[in-house]
């Protein structure tokens, strides 16, 4: 993939993205250890805490999703009954509750109407095919899509996130106006499709985003990444 205003060439430096990314993985994994993403015990909860978690921290999430399980809703035939100002008060921790509540509605409607919420079924579905058809549901992004995809459904479809173009950004890796597919592609086209991989890999960008790779400016010195510039 020829991804314009690349910063550096990895394959004059003699080594070839594929090794570079790999070894990224390997310093992060290291110091690390497993992430264990994502939390939750069925492919459905994972897939609503993708949508729920739009804008707003993990712990939030945790306390909607508290909020449906404890009225036993955490399936997607009991929210597809629920009227939607109910489940807007449910999952009003995760903020935007409104808008995630339609969002939430419009992914049981798509599963109600592609597999008769069996959600299970969808993993047996081409994943380009399905990742088209999750993107047309109302309030599914691509990083939504690629989660669930990821996470509920083992399909090797890499995500990425701010934090993902912020540390590959700063590596040389990738323009700092690079797009969401650009990136995702930039993955794909160099990892083999590894589930685990893609899982952990997300996951530790993630966690090296919140600790060390800040918005304002990096604490490069103490980060598993030091060495990679
Ligand atoms: S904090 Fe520094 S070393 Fe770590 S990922 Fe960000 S730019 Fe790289």
């Amino acid at each position: 993939m020829n991804i314009p205003g690349l910063h550096r060439e990895l394959e004059t430096m003699n080594m070839s993205r594929h090794t570079f990314l790999l070894n990224m993985y390997g310093a992060m994994f290291d110091a690390m250890g497993p992430s264990e993403w994502w939390p939750g015990q069925s492919a459905f909860e994972i897939c609503l805490g993708a949508i729920l978690t739009q804008n707003t921290s993990w712990g939030n999430v945790e306390k909607a999703i508290w909020n449906l399980r404890a009225r036993d809703l955490l399936q997607p035939g009991e929210l597809f009954a629920l009227p939607e100002d109910k489940l807007a008060e449910l999952i009003r921790p995760a903020g935007y509750f409104r808008v995630k509540a339609r969002r939430v509605k419009s992914f049981v409607h798509f599963l109600r109407r592609e597999v008769g919420f069996d959600i299970g079924s969808l993993a047996e579905q081409d994943m380009d095919a399905l990742r088209g058809k999750l993107l047309q549901v109302k309030g599914i992004g691509p990083e939504t899509a690629d989660s669930m995809l990821l996470y509920a459904l083992d399909k090797p479809s890499f995500v990425v996130d701010a934090y993902t173009a912020r540390i590959c950004h700063r590596h040389g890796l990738v323009p700092s106006d690079i797009g969401y597919d650009e990136l995702r592609e930039f993955f794909m086209d160099v990892l083999p499709p590894d589930i685990y991989l893609f899982n952990e890999f997300h996951a530790l960008f993630v966690r090296v985003g919140k600790k060390w790779c800040k918005k304002r400016n990096g604490l490069c010195a103490d980060c598993p990444l030091f060495s990679f510039f």
